[in-house]
């Protein structure tokens, strides 16, 4: 996807910062992305929910958490006297209010929703980072069992899989219960404020508002500190530590490669126990990195948040430009739409509407044809379906009209033969195969 602002010119509308435009050269990948996730969402017994774009703002400063990045500093904000409202960040605090709103909390559960749309964020913008982003999200809400979340894994590593991504790993950790996280962040924060004079100037004040996120801080003097910092699997409790061992069982007898990334916590604060996130390993110029297309984990504890009866739930996103810039990468192209052999063209006031009824008719019968009805001369729509490469034109003029007739033209022998107009479906099927 092309992020770069417009070059210069005396236009003097640009696309905001961070934004692009879908052209229409790449929306066969956004087809393709959309028709496999449909595909695998009915096999494993999905069902899609859009929410608006924009959410009451407390749903996510109580969902995703006031002090998280996302919240903090990345939302937009709607101010037009629309007092109070957000474009929303991401997808799973809204998905959990329409749960609880439309009453799916009396469905047989676990209820199992997809979403495909955009969202916002903030972002500084750089290569796969957008103010403006598409995402998948796939969330199973109503059973706590290990099995669930290595499902979710599961589903994300498979759909990747049929889209043609390789060399995918899973990054994993568990985070624990209220228990856990309490234990481990006050060895954490003991931790911290013995090398605080180290920490950048961000981390210091996230010592007192969400020592977590020093784990995902991306200064070197930071990460450093961090390599040594205390595990938080070594503060899980029995049941945490039993229900994560599961996970990582069902992983290895699904053949799912993972690494244990003791420090991945997840910028948002609804996560408890497992959470994920898929990455795609990269060597470009002797130069290796990984690409994170998906992230995800537990959330029990937000259905409650945002007023639900409390609720176990599991779920993942994934970015939708970074799999598609890989996909160009590895050069793995959808299919094209398929292309119309016959063209229509037109001559003559009494043709034009003919033509156009006509025109309607090849769509009735499932043929493809194309038609450039906006001009009047012959030589100009023989043109253009030399261009389009198709092999058949149908002529009709006044003459035509009135006898019941229509020319076939065909383009590479320049052959013509008249048939009969009401019969042409049919004629043009054979001549298709059809
Ligand atoms: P998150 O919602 O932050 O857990 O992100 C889930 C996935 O969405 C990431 O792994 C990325 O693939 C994608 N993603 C998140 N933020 C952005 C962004 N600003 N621009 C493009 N993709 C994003």
């Amino acid at each position: 996807m092309d992020t770069t602002p417009n070059k210069p010119s005396k236009n003097k509308f640009q696309r905001p910062r961070g934004t692009y435009d879908i052209l229409p050269k790449d929306f066969k990948y956004f087809d393709k992305i959309l028709t496999v996730c449909q595909k695998q969402a009915h096999f494993y017994g999905f069902k899609r929910i859009e929410t608006p774009i924009f959410e009451n703002i407390d749903i996510f400063n109580r969902g995703v958490g006031e002090a998280t990045d996302i919240v903090e500093k990345q939302m937009f904000i709607l101010k037009n006297g629309a007092q109070g409202l957000a474009l929303r960040p991401e997808a799973t605090a809204s998905i959990v209010r329409a749960y609880i709103e439309n009453g799916m909390t009396n469905l047989s559960r676990p209820v199992k929703l997809w979403a495909f749309g955009p969202f916002f964020r903030h972002e500084k913008p750089q290569a796969g980072r957008f103010r403006q982003f598409w995402q998948i999200d796939f969330e199973t809400i109503g059973r706590n069992s290990p099995v669930i979340d290595a499902q979710i894994i599961q589903f994300f590593f498979s759909l990747l899989t049929r889209l043609g991504l390789k060399k995918l790993v899973v990054g994993l950790n568990s985070i624990g219960c209220a228990k856990c996280h309490s234990r481990y962040l006050k060895i954490l924060k003991l931790f911290l404020r013995s090398r605080q004079t180290n920490l950048c100037p961000n981390c210091k004040r996230r010592l007192k508002t969400n020592p977590l996120r020093i784990l995902d801080c991306k200064k070197e003097k930071c990460q450093e500190i961090v390599a040594t910092a205390p595990q938080i699997l070594d503060s899980l409790c029995k049941k945490c530590r039993a229900n994560f061992k599961e996970v990582l069982e069902l992983l290895d007898s699904l053949n799912i490669p993972y690494r244990l990334d003791p420090f991945l916590v997840r910028g948002l604060d609804y996560y408890n126990r497992t959470v994920f996130e898929i990455f795609l390993d990269q060597e470009k110029d002797g130069q290796k990195s990984q690409i994170a297309l998906v992230g995800g984990g537990r959330y029990d504890n937000l259905i409650s948040a945002l007023g639900g009866i409390p609720t176990p739930a599991c779920g993942g996103a994934a970015g939708v430009e970074r799999i598609i810039n890989v996909l160009k990468e590895q050069e793995i192209v959808p299919p094209e739409e398929k292309k119309p052999n016959v063209f229509l063209a037109q001559l003559g006031e009494t043709a034009k509407p003919r033509a156009l009824n006509l025109f309607e008719e090849f769509r009735k019968a499932n043929i493809l044809i194309a038609e450039d009805f906006s001009r009047d001369s012959l030589k100009a729509q023989l043109g253009r379906a030399d261009r389009l490469g198709i092999k058949y034109v149908l002529i009709l003029g006044q003459k035509e009209v009135i006898e019941n007739q229509i020319i076939l033209r065909n383009m590479e022998t320049k052959e013509q033969k008249t048939l009969k107009l009401d019969q042409i479906i049919k004629e043009i099927k054979k001549i298709l195969n059809k």
